[in-house]
């Protein structure tokens, strides 16, 4: 049956989505408060990774936390104002990252991740977007020591045991493969089944405007709440009005939580800030997207130059960024890639939508069929959006999602 949908969040995961549904025959109308893709999605790193299996959380991960405190322009930081407010998802958050549960959840993100390619093909194609996405091109991996390298084999573990090619590469190995990379690294690997996005921004931008080409509407306004007639949810509440529906879908990114709760659902949901620098006219770079795994950020060539991404901040919502961690990230940027020319350099900061497990809530709100979560993506949005937008628009024709969507229940918290 074709019915109203209204998807909230013009984010990579609100455009999938819109895109999806309205490939099914929907009227879809997307609502944001920004432009599409200037959330989260418009300055990730442009990882596209069918085998980042990996939780955030990982086994003995507590004992990092004094550090995490200690340093605020660390890998991974939490600060001090927010250690209380962060403290009930931290506590689940270690608990996900228990030897037993990582390999279940390993299990969820890869089946979600899978996909990646084979569900962003027919959109970008339609939208003629192919030369944004750089399929399979491979990803490096590098570390500066043996031992850090020693420390990650968990993880490597987890990949190869999914289906993940890895190869690893020594000292002189990795120069090869890419020559511009300062010979400062012990060890690295190659992910060949992976690729990379050069420029994730204009990739969303591409899908709406090719959405609403085919009849989509979106619309700029502030979603407020849902509007009710008896039991069903028959629309959404914004700052300029009423938007009726047949079908809603929250794909709101970090400031999902908010709306799940005025349905009743408590979603643990922190945002995991993170930083990047794009230094335009770099003069040195990589050829493919590399991760430099011990400091925790990748390096990814853009069409807008070069840009480093990533590290964790645990500062919530509403704290203003703090560009010392983009500043830092230009200082790391130099030691990997010497002779980097960076006079011209823009800095930025997003939310990622983390919940504590790693993976989304891909459901129908607790007790209903009407309204859709899609959210809590965390660091793998970019490469989870396209399967997430298949799978949301099964759910709003009631046919059988093409994966079990059980790890990602609304209700397992
Ligand atoms: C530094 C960094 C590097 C990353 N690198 C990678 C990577 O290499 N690969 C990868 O796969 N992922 C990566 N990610 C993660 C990825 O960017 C996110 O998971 C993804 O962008 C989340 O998309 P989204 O659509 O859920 O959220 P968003 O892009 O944030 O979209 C949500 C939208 O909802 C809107 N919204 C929220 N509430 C309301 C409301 N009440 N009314 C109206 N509008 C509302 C917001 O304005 C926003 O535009 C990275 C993230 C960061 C920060």
């Amino acid at each position: 049956m074709k019915r109203n949908v209204t998807v909230i969040g013009a984010g990579i995961v609100g455009i999938s989505c819109a895109s999806y549904l309205q490939r099914d025959g929907h009227q879809v109308t997307v609502i944001d408060r920004l432009p599409p893709g200037e959330g989260c999605s418009f300055g990730n790193a442009g990882g596209m990774s069918p085998g980042s299996c990996v939780p955030v959380a990982m086994p003995g991960m507590a004992k990092q936390i004094p550090q995490w405190l200690m340093d605020p322009l660390g890998p991974l930081s939490i600060r001090w104002n927010y250690l209380l407010p962060a403290l009930p998802w931290l506590i689940r958050f270690l608990r996900a990252g228990k030897r037993e549960e990582v390999e279940r959840i390993a299990d969820g993100i890869r089946a979600l991740l899978d996909g990646v390619f084979d569900n962003y093909a027919p959109l970008i194609k339609a939208a003629g977007a192919e030369h944004l996405v750089h399929s399979r091109a491979g990803q490096m991996y590098v570390w500066r020591t043996e031992a850090a390298f020693n420390g990650d084999q968990l993880g490597l573990k987890l990949r190869r045991d999914r289906g993940i090619t890895v190869e690893v590469l020594d000292k002189h190995e990795l120069r090869q493969r890419e020559p511009a990379l300062a010979p400062i690294f012990e060890k690295g690997v190659v992910f060949p089944q992976h690729g990379h996005c050069s420029n994730p921004f204009r990739l969303v931008q591409t899908l709406a405007e090719h959405f609403q080409r085919s009849g989509g509407t979106i619309l700029k306004r502030e979603v407020t709440g849902f509007a009710r007639g008896g039991d069903r949810v028959t629309g959404v509440a914004t700052d300029a009005g009423e938007v009726k529906s047949d079908n809603v879908v929250i794909a709101a990114g970090a400031w999902s939580a908010r709306l799940a709760r005025q349905l009743g659902a408590h979603i643990p949901l922190e945002a995991q800030r993170g930083y990047h620098v794009t230094v335009a006219d770099p003069g040195v770079g990589p050829r493919i997207n590399v991760m430099w795994a011990d400091a925790k950020f990748m390096a990814t060539p853009m069409e807008m130059g070069l840009r480093f991404a990533g590290t964790v901040e645990l500062a919530g919502l509403e704290a203003a960024p703090d560009y010392r961690r983009a500043r830092k990230l230009l200082e790391l940027g130099k030691t990997m890639y010497p002779g980097l020319k960076d006079a011209k350099v823009t800095e930025w900061m997003g939310h990622r939508p983390c919940t504590p497990d790693t993976l989304p809530v891909i459901d129908f709100a607790p007790g209903r069929k009407d309204v859709v979560f899609a959210f809590g993506h965390g660091h793998t949005g970019l490469s989870g959006a396209s399967t997430t937008g298949k799978l949301v628009a099964e759910m709003v024709a009631g046919s059988k999602p093409s994966i079990d969507l059980k790890p990602y229940s609304a209700t397992r918290f």
